[in-house]
């Protein structure tokens, strides 16, 4: 268990690759701070769930990420039951699929936000403890479409490029500090993420469920098959480790190949 003794934050980990992230650490013995929606008592036996596989402290801080206080209220409750935060890991975020001059503006502010800003937000507050500490992990989730782009998927794109370059950026601040920053960057990954926008794919480009899987989804990663959130998060947690330490400011793709074409 390499992580006892650590704390890690996990935005967005109700769910999904999130999931797979608090799971992972905690498996590793790390304390943990989980965030995002959902059923009440789904969180609380998650909750005690982390706990039991850590044999640690676990927490969920309700927060919607989408507002700057969302991000800081988060930020102050992982302060107040651990003391800190030495692994940040900025996952929430969301998706729209609509044509540019149909994107409503709501929604792209929502992603920016969301997808873009809260990480953002997040490191902001986490450094000055991981500097004193002289230890920490940044990673955020970024995609395939930080590197590449998809029609209909603007907000998505610009906020997924943007996690890209910000990463880049923050890594060259912090380097010689013992604080590293990466992103991760699946392909597709079979989570409620993707299997909620197969209706508006469907609209959008004007084909049936079974194409979008095969002919939009799948067409782009030549392996045919979806990432595993698992696989994610052993990327992560090998992050973490001190094997690690010159491994900052990296954008690390496991997408089916998408991106080498
Ligand atoms: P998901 O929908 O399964 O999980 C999203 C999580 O974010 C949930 O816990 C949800 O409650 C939380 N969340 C949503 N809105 C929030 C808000 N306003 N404030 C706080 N939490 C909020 O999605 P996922 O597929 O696991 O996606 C996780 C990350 O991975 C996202 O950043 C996504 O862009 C990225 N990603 C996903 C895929 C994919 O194919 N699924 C591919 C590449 C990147």
């Amino acid at each position: 268990m390499f992580l006892k003794g650590k704390s890690a934050l996990v935005t967005g980990s109700t769910s999904g690759i999130g999931l797979a992230y608090a799971r992972a650490l905690a498996a590793e013995g790390a304390r943990l701070v989980i965030n995002g929606f959902g059923e009440a008592d789904a969180i609380d036996a998650l909750v005690v769930e982390l706990a039991r596989i850590s044999g640690a402290h676990a927490i969920h801080v309700d927060a919607d990420l989408t507002r700057r206080e969302g991000v800081e209220a988060l930020m102050a409750g992982a302060a107040d039951a651990f003391g800190r935060v030495d692994i940040l890991i900025n996952n929430a975020g969301m998706q729209h699929v609509a044509a540019v001059e149909e994107f409503p503006v709501d929604k792209w502010d929502a992603i920016i936000a969301l997808n873009l800003t809260a990480a953002f937000d997040a490191a902001r507050l986490a450094v000055p403890r991981m500097r004193a500490k002289g230890w920490g992990r940044i990673i955020s989730t970024a995609s395939a479409h930080s590197l590449v782009a998809s029609p209909f998927k603007s907000a998505y794109v610009a906020a997924k490029h943007g996690v890209a370059g910000f990463t880049k950026s923050i890594a060259l601040e912090l380097a010689g500090s013992g604080v590293t920053a990466n992103c991760i960057s699946p392909g597709y990954v079979w989570t409620p993420l993707v299997e909620n926008q197969i209706p508006d794919t469907m609209k959008a480009r004007g084909l049936t469920r079974e194409q979008v899987v095969n002919d939009v989804l799948l067409a782009k990663q030549p392996t045919k098959a979806f990432v595993q959130p698992a696989q994610v998060a052993a990327l992560a947690l090998f992050l973490c480790r001190d094997e690690a330490a010159q491994v900052t400011g990296a954008n690390l793709s496991m997408d089916g190949g998408w991106t080498a074409e």
